[in-house]
This record gives structure tokens, sequence and C-alpha cells, in this order.
């Protein structure tokens, strides 16, 4: 670790205490600037990393709500507007347990280096709550999503702040967000993305985070010649990003063995086919039911629990080609990649955000597989809610083909993007130092024409 770095690290760590997700994501794009900054000593001397790794605006506040009881629950809300030098604030909301601000800022910090490599003219943000939707009525989400936006509605806007779906916020919360926020500002307006169909939403918007990472995938395997057809592939969560990852991997010919939700995770080795896959959609968006149900509808399958006293996932040591975390962050630790590598694994496209651990990804680095970092991997989500936002101001929507030759478009540029700013600076095959700098390197020339504000 240089000076520079350790002393930026000791800097956010005395700033921002007990955040430990946010510290993490500073690190891993601070050591890769670090040598952008070498070569452009103008950055530094803007304190370009200084401001970067604080956020524009963070808003925090109170949602009360009424269960199906009759009684007060008190939830948190956030959002965290983090960089909006290219373009007005982009970024999902996520209900989860989990949730708190170091958590939102680290997920905010990582979408503005992704919006940048999109090629479109997006800023970073993120937002959520501590509400948990499992377990609750629709009644209760829709009172809570009314709650949430009576306050977030002043902070957002089409111009502004355009927040998205993310774990536990899909088509129904994004509904009862949306009509609550037309309802206050009597305006129709493209101010969330993820829409329905019916009402603004874009084709090919459910799919993208999923289709984009196997295209991510389908990109590095391509530069070496190769492709997804009948490669073996572990697919982690079952959520939105999970489903549409399966349901392209098996376009592409390959085949998914795993899928897993927070109890626990069933291994197919017969693969999941696409009348499995609509059985599992079934299960997780409509009876919102365990995976576990996969293991006793379906011969051959073995359903694990979760077990927390293990220091690995078992999910992740089984033979396959290739690996789409697709759950949540630090889901992949050093020992679940060694059990990776060792079980013939040579690509990793992340899904999800940051599901790797610090010493998981140098584990990836020294084999040399193909890693693609969630910030490059799985920008096609967010790629094609800029492309719903682009649609909602024509007041025009393109067709599914359209959309998906964007989409694919889009995910080659950003590995291009990548490959091009690592062999520049000297680290070839790296797709991490190669995403971070190509990232960062749009926002800073931006932040620099800006002026110091
Ligand atoms: P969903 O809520 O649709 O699905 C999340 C899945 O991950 C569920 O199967 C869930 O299980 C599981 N999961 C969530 N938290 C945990 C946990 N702590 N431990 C184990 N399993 C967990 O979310 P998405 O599919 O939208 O998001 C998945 C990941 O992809 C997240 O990291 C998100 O930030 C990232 N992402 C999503 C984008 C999108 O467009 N949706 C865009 C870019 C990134 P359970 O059902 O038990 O909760």
């Amino acid at each position: 670790m240089s000076e520079y770095v350790a002393q930026i690290m000791e800097d956010v760590k005395a700033k921002n205490p007990a955040e430990p997700e946010f510290h993490q994501a500073v690190q891993e794009v601070v050591e890769s600037i670090d040598l952008v900054l070498e070569k452009h000593p103008e950055y530094r001397q803007a304190k370009i990393m200084e401001r970067i790794i604080e956020p524009e605006r963070v808003i925090m506040f109170r949602v009360p709500w009424m269960d199906d009881q009759g009684i007060v629950q008190v939830n948190r809300g956030f959002r965290i507007e983090m960089n909006s030098a290219i373009g007005p604030y982009k970024g999902g909301l996520r209900f989860h347990p989990s949730v708190n601000l170091g958590i939102l800022k680290f997920l905010a910090f990582e979408q503005v280096f992704k919006n940048s490599l999109t090629t479109l003219p997006m800023g970073g943000g993120k937002g959520g709550s501590d509400f948990d939707p499992k377990g609750k009525s629709d009644n209760e989400v829709m009172r809570f999503c009314q709650s949430f936006m009576t306050e977030l509605y002043r902070h957002v806007g089409p111009n502004t702040d355009i927040p998205a779906g993310d774990i536990g916020v899909g088509a129904r919360e994004i509904g009862f967000l949306f009509g609550q926020y037309k309802r206050i500002r009597n305006e129709f307006t493209g101010v969330l993305t993820g829409k329905g169909i019916n009402w603004g939403g874009s084709l090919i918007r459910p799919e993208a985070t999923g289709y984009g990472a196997v295209y991510f995938a389908a990109e590095m395997l391509s530069a070496r010649g190769e492709s997804l057809e009948g490669k073996s592939c572990l697919v982690s969560g079952s959520g939105n990003v999970a489903q549409y990852t399966t349901e392209k991997v098996n376009q592409l010919g390959g085949k998914v063995v795993t899928m897993s939700d927070s109890n626990g995770y069933i291994y197919d080795p017969g693969g999941i086919d696409a009348e499995k896959l609509s059985f599992v959609m079934d299960l997780k968006n409509v009876r919102r039911g365990r995976i576990k149900d996969y293991a006793e509808k379906y011969k051959g399958v073995t359903y694990t629990p979760i077990d927390p006293s293990k220091d690995y996932n078992p999910l992740w040591d089984h033979k396959a080609d290739c690996a789409f975390p697709s759950a949540t962050q630090n889901e992949i630790n050093a020992k679940d990649a060694e059990h990776l590598i060792k079980n013939g694994v040579y690509v990793v496209s992340e899904g999800a955000n940051m599901p790797t651990t610090p010493d998981g990804v140098n584990t990836f680095l020294e084999h040399k597989i193909l890693y693609g970092p969630g910030k490059a991997a799985n920008a096609g989500g967010v790629a094609v809610s800029g492309l719903e936002m682009a649609q909602n101001s024509m007041r025009y929507s393109w067709t599914r083909e359209e959309v998906d030759n964007r989409l694919q478009f889009i995910m080659k540029s950003i590995h291009t993007a990548c490959v091009d700013a690592c062999e520049r600076y000297g680290v070839k095959g790296n797709y991490v130092d190669g995403a971070n700098i190509a990232g960062f390197i749009k926002v800073a020339h931006a932040m620099m024409d800006l002026g110091v504000v």
C-alpha cells in the first residue's frame, strides 16, 4: 500500500467509523487509482479522490407505518446522493434488515464508477431501508412504500435523482413507490426505473442485470476464443439477478447447477432448465417461498441449509467452469475462492455487488482467472435503467430486440474499456483495476471541468 493510499484509508476510517463495507469498497478503488495518480498529478492537486469518497449529500429519515394488526412500526430510510458530476444521481433502493448507512455508502460509491462505465450520463446514488418485505402482506408493503416515498419525493426527480430496485425492491415495490410519487407530485415522469411495462417501464429491464453479467462472461471468454456453450455454472441467489442469469446461461448453451436463498442452496446436477426455472420464478416472485421447495419438487436434487458454524459456503465447492455470485456482498471469501479454483472454475462474473472479499479477489487475481468485478459485470441493470430514462424522455418505447441489442453493445463497450484501461496502465488481464480506472477517469475529468463544487 502506498503512502497516499494509507493516508486516504486512515482518513476514511476516522471519518466513517463502523462502516467496514464502505472502507472495503474505497480501498479497492484507491489502490487501483494510485496507478492513475502517478500519471495525473493534477487529479491529486484538485483532491479528486478526497472529494469522490465524500457523498455530495446523505439523507436519513423516519419511516412510520401501520401493520395489519394496527400496530405502529418504525423503520429508517436513507438516500445517499454520492456524485452527480456526469449526470443525475442514479442507483437502486434496497429493503433488507441488514441495511445501514455504511452498506448504502459502499453501494453508492460503487455505483459512481459502474454508471460511468455504462457510457450513459448517470451519476451515482443508492438508498433503501432496514424494512424487511419478507413475511409482510401486500398491504403492509404498500403502506410502507407510501410512507417511504412521502419523505423521499422531495429529494428525487427525473433530472435530480432516479432510484430503481435492488434487494427486496422489485416490480411490486416500485409500483407502490411510483404511485405515491405520482399522487404527491401530480406528474407522470421517469422518476423511478424498473417500472411496469404498462406505465413507463422498459422491455428487458427485469432481465438486464442477469443477462448483462452473462454477456460480460461471454465477452471475457470470447477474448480467449471460447464461449459458454457446454459450460457448467454455479449461481447463488434466486432473486431477480440469479433468475435472469440462469435464463441467459441456458440460452447460450450452458448449464446452471445451483441456486440459493438466505436459508440454503440447491444442487441440481441435471441443470436448472427453462421449465425448472419457471418453477423458481413462480416460487420466488409469486408465492414468495423458499428455495428448499425446489429439492422437494425435483428428483436428484440436494438441498443444503446454511450452516453458520462453517467458515465457507459449500455452494462454491462443486465442479464447474463458471460462477455467477448473484445474492449479496461478501458471499465468497478466500476459502470459497480456493474451492472454486480447485473445482475448475476459471470464469467469475459478479451479478451481485462486491460479492467477493478482498482476500477472495486476490486469490482470483493470483490465479489469473477471468474475473469480472460487479462494477463492470453487473452494470447491465443500470444501463437499461438509463435506456428506460431515455425512452421516458422521448415518450416512446423501443422493442425487446432494440433494448437487448443496446444492452449487448454496452456490455461489450464496458469489456473493451476495462481491457484498454488495464493495458494502458500496465496491469493486463486485471479487470478490477481496469474497471476502477476506466470508471474513475470519466468522472475525474468531469469534476475537473466543473470546478471545486
Ligand atoms: P433480490 O431481492 O431479487 O434477490 C436477492 C437474492 O439473494 C435472494 O435469493 C436472497 O435470498 C439472497 N440474499 C439476499 N441477502 C442475502 C444474504 N444476506 N445472505 C444470503 N442470501 C441473501 O435482489 P437482486 O437479485 O436484485 O440483487 C442481488 C444482488 O445483485 C445484490 O447484490 C444487488 O445489489 C445486485 N444488483 C442488482 C441489480 C438489479 O438490477 N436488481 C443491479 C446490480 C446489482 P432471500 O430470498 O432469502 O432473501
